[in-house]
């Protein structure tokens, strides 16, 4: 495939072993949303070895079945908290529920992921000389008082709030990220990753995009949550899948905002998935949950430039790619 081939690299990449030998990729979470299509995107270079190291909280076998007996993929169970022992080249760094009812449900052990977890993948990417990319969150600017959010923004987080365990433990991720870079002279990469959206999201995970579309569905009222005003921008997981590889490749450390900066606020959401998929369905106004940012949009300036990149995908044309998948897990066809 053409289309998401990165364009010709610096050329000091050029002659980098990613293009002349065989590569061991260790992607941790790899069996979650991202992960499994990043997987996909890896194995589809025939120089690749994946190996998946996930606990299946909230991934599952099943988004790697047509990987799984394949002679260049491995699948571990492990706990990112516990330490692990391969010989890889580069370490994409994901395993951490990305959705608020997963992350709050054990908050303790959402800091430990992000905070062990990621001290172990750097003891690792150290051990054997790994470049490691670690995705981080738009959750790191909090409630933003800077919109769009650039990198250099440094956020407005609550650090004693019920989603600190999430945006804090990636904050530290991020600062135990450039200290292994500066101390130990680690290869490091971080992609700030706006909400993402696409086939294999948790169904019931409680997100806005999969809530909606399940709802619509199943014929259920769509949860808008207060004031509805809230905005969020959506990115397609290709396109998201696309950045990430970009940033492994390319010559710079991050951290990178990766998203679409099409902004919609909550209402418009449910009124282009009401549109598209179940025009009759009903819009509810429900309370929402504590501490949840008014706005959100990246500022993709540094994507594009430093990685020639930027998302393809638009909402209307990524929705039904959604509901497709969603209908299949649902068994509800089209009527
Ligand atoms: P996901 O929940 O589908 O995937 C996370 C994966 O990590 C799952 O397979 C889970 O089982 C695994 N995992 C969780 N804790 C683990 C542990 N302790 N040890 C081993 N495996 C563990 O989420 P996703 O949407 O694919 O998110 C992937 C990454 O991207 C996460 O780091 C998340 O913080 C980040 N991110 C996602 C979004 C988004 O919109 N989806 C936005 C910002 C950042
Ligand atoms: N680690 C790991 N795999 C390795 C090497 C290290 O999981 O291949 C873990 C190790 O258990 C430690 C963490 O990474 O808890 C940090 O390792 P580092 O060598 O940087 O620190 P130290 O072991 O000296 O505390
Ligand atoms: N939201 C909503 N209805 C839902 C679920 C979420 O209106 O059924 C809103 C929520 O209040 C927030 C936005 O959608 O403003 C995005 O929430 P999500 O949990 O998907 O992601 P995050 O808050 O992490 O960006």
């Amino acid at each position: 495939k053409t289309t998401s081939k990165p364009p010709p690299l610096p050329s000091p990449l050029r002659f980098s072993k990613f293009y002349q030998s065989n590569m061991r990729i260790l992607v941790t979470g790899g069996a979650g949303f991202i992960g499994s299509h990043l997987v996909d995107k890896l194995m589809e270079n025939e120089k690749n070895e994946v190996i998946v190291a996930d606990n299946y909280f909230t991934g599952s076998k099943d988004n790697l079945r047509k990987w799984i007996g394949h002679p260049r993929f491995e699948l571990i169970r492990h706990d990112v908290t516990q330490p692990l022992l391969v010989e890889v080249d580069q370490i994409y760094h994901l395993a951490c529920p990305a959705s608020p009812i997963f992350y709050k449900y054990n908050p303790v052990k959402t800091i430990k992921t992000n905070v062990i977890g990621t001290l172990n993948m750097l003891g690792l990417a150290k051990r054997v000389g790994a470049r490691i990319l670690l995705t981080s969150t738009s959750e790191v600017y909090g409630d933003p008082l800077i919109h769009p959010q650039p990198e250099t923004y440094w956020g407005n987080v609550n650090p004693i709030g019920v989603r600190s365990c999430y945006d804090e433990g990636k904050r530290v991720a991020e600062t135990l990220m450039f200290d292994y870079h500066r101390q130990h002279g680690i290869e490091i990469r971080i992609a700030r990753i706006f909400n993402t959206y696409g086939p294999r999201m948790n169904i019931d995970d409680g997100r806005v995009v999969s809530n909606f579309i399940a709802q619509a569905l199943r014929g259920e009222p769509l949860t808008v949550q207060k004031p509805g005003t809230q905005t969020r921008s959506f990115c397609y997981v290709s396109d998201m899948v696309d950045g990430l590889i970009r940033l492994m490749e390319w010559e710079h450390t991050g951290p990178i905002n990766i998203g679409n900066p099409g902004e919609f606020t909550m209402v418009e959401l449910a009124e282009t998935v009401k549109e598209l998929i179940k025009p009759d369905v009903e819009i509810n106004m429900v309370e929402n949950t504590p501490d949840d940012p008014r706005q959100r949009k990246p500022d993709i300036t540094k994507a594009k430039e430093l990685l020639g990149w930027e998302p393809k995908v638009k909402l209307r044309d990524g929705l039904p790619l959604m509901e497709e998948d969603f209908r299949l897990r649902l068994g509800i066809s089209k009527e």
